[in-house]
C-alpha cells in the first residue's frame, strides 16, 4: 500500500476536516473505497471524534435506481432521510465527503429524474445545506482517484497506467509527498490566499468586466460589502477547516441582479451524464436569457438545469483562479469540478455563498435584499482563459486591473 494514503487520510482529519475533541463527524464515502475509509474513521477517532457516521455510496447503485425504479419515487422524499443531515448539522456534527467516480457513470439516465428530485430534496435539507453555505459546520470534498475516471482523463494509456497518473495528479495537487509534513504545506499554501483576498477586499470593487478573444464580454456587479474568501473557511467556533482539497481559488458573491452581458465556457461541462464541450450564457440584469450550445440537446440539458427554481438561472459565485495554477499548468481535464474549477477561473449559477458583512447570521430575506443569490442548486463553470482580463472598477470610477492575459495582476 502506498504510504502516501495514510499521511492523506491524516490530513484530511486534522486539516481538511479539522475534527474536534468530543464532535460528530459523517463521512460520505464510495464502497468500493472502503478501505481508506476505515483510514480516515481510525484517525478521526485517534483525534477524539465522539462517533464517525458513515454513508456509503455506490455510482452503480444509483445509476440503476434512476434506470429503473418506480417513477413516483422521484418526486417524494422520506423525511427522515433529510431529518438525519439537519439533525446532524444542528448538532454541530463535522461532513467529509470523499468522492471517486466516473464521470460517464450516469450516462443514459433520465436527466429530469435528477432534477425532480432535487426539487423535492433540496428544500427538505434547507437547514443542513444553509449550514453548509454559511461554514456554520465544517465541511470538507476531497478525491481518490477511481480507474473509469483515469481512463477518461488518459484515454491514450494502459488503465494502469492511467491510475497511476490520477493517483499522482490527485497527491500533487493534495500537497503529499512520500517525505514531506503534509500539513505544514497547506499551512504555507493558506497564507498566499490571505494575501489578495486583502488587496481585493481593500478595494471594494464595484464591479468587475470579463473580456476574452472568445466573445466574453460580461460585467459584474459585486453586492455592497461584499468580500473576497480564499483557502481556509473558519466556523463560528472558530475552527478552521478546508471546505475544499485542493482548492487554489479566491471567490465572492456576484449581486443577482447585476449580471450583463455574454459569457463562454472554457472547459467542458458535466450534466446529468452528459459532457458539454462550450457553450454561452447571455444575461440581462442578472439573469440567463439565452443559452448557445452546438449540439440542442445539450441546449435542453442546460435549461433544466437553470429552471430548477426561481434562483438556478442567476449567479452565486464569482471565482479567480489564475492560469498559472498548479493543476492549470497540469494541462489535465479531470472531467470533475473540484479540481476544474481550480485551473480556471469560474462562475456558478445558483445560490451564493453568504460572503457579505454579517452574511452568516442574516434571514434568507435579509440575504436577498443585500443582493444574493439564492437557489437549491450551485453548479460550476469555468471561464478563464490564456487572455482573459478582468478590470475592477472601484465606486468612484476608477478601473484596476485584476487580470491581465489569464493571470493576477498584482
Ligand atoms: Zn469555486
Ligand atoms: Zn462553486
Amino acid at each position: 500500500m502506498d504510504q502516501r494514503y495514510e499521511k492523506y487520510a491524516k490530513l484530511l482529519i486534522d486539516v481538511g476536516i479539522n475534527v474536534q475533541q468530543g464532535q460528530t463527524l459523517v463521512i460520505r464515502c464510495p464502497v468500493e473505497k472502503a478501505w481508506f475509509a476505515r483510514m480516515l474513521v481510525s484517525e478521526a477517532y485517534k483525534a477524539g471524534a465522539r462517533e464517525v457516521v458513515m454513508r456509503w455510496g455506490d455510482q452503480e447503485i444509483s445509476r440503476q435506481r434512476y434506470l429503473h425504479a418506480a417513477d413516483e419515487i422521484f418526486d417524494t422524499f422520506r423525511p427522515w432521510e433529510a431529518d438525519m443531515l439537519n439533525t446532524l448539522a444542528r448538532e454541530g456534527a463535522a461532513f467529509l465527503s470523499i468522492i471517486s467516480s466516473d464521470p460517464d457513470g450516469m450516462k443514459g439516465v433520465d436527466h429530469a429524474r435528477m432534477t425532480r428530485e432535487d426539487r423535492v430534496f433540496g428544500p427538505a435539507v434547507a437547514e443542513y445545506r444553509e449550514a453548509q453555505m454559511a461554514d456554520k459546520i465544517q465541511w470538507c470534498i476531497a478525491a481518490l482517484p477511481e480507474e473509469n475516471w483515469a481512463r477518461k482523463m488518459f484515454p491514450h494509456v494502459s488503465g494502469e497506467v492511467a491510475m497511476e497518473k490520477l493517483t499522482e495528479a490527485i497527491f500533487s495537487t493534495m500537497r503529499i509527498t512520500a517525505d514531506n509534513d503534509p500539513a505544514e504545506a497547506w499551512r504555507r499554501h493558506n497564507e498566499n490566499f490571505s494575501a489578495r483576498t486583502a488587496k481585493l477586499n481593500g478595494l471594494n470593487l464595484k464591479s468587475l468586466r470579463y473580456t476574452n478573444s472568445l466573445g466574453t464580454d460580461l460585467t459584474i456587479e459585486l453586492p455592497d460589502g461584499h468580500y473576497w474568501e480564499g483557502g481556509s473557511s473558519r466556523s463560528p467556533r472558530g475552527v478552521v477547516f478546508f471546505p475544499n482539497m485542493p482548492t487554489e481559488e479566491i471567490f465572492t458573491a456576484p449581486k443577482r441582479d447585476g449580471v450583463n452581458g455574454r459569457v463562454v465556457s472554457t472547459k467542458p461541462f458535466a450534466v446529468g451524464g452528459e459532457i458539454i464541450d462550450k457553450f454561452a450564457f447571455t444575461f440581462e440584469n442578472g439573469k440567463i436569457v439565452k443559452i448557445e450550445t452546438a449540439d440542442p440537446k445539450h441546449r435542453k440539458l442546460l435549461e433544466d438545469e437553470i429552471s430548477v427554481d426561481q434562483g438556478a438561472c442567476r449567479l452565486g459565485e464569482v471565482a479567480l483562479v489564475p492560469y498559472d495554477s498548479p493543476i492549470s499548468n497540469m494541462d489535465a481535464l479531470f472531467y470533475d469540478t473540484l479540481f476544474d474549477e481550480n485551473a480556471s477561473c469560474h462562475l456558478a449559477f445558483g445560490a451564493s455563498y453568504p460572503t457579505i458583512k454579517g452574511g452568516a447570521d442574516m434571514t434568507e430575506a435579509e440575504r436577498a435584499a443585500a443582493g444574493l443569490n439564492q437557489s437549491i442548486t450551485h453548479e460550476d463553470f469555468m471561464v478563464g482563459s490564456a487572455d482573459l482580463n478582468i478590470t475592477g472598477v472601484t465606486h468612484d470610477g476608477r478601473e484596476i486591473p485584476v487580470f491581465v492575459n489569464g493571470n493576477f495582476a498584482f
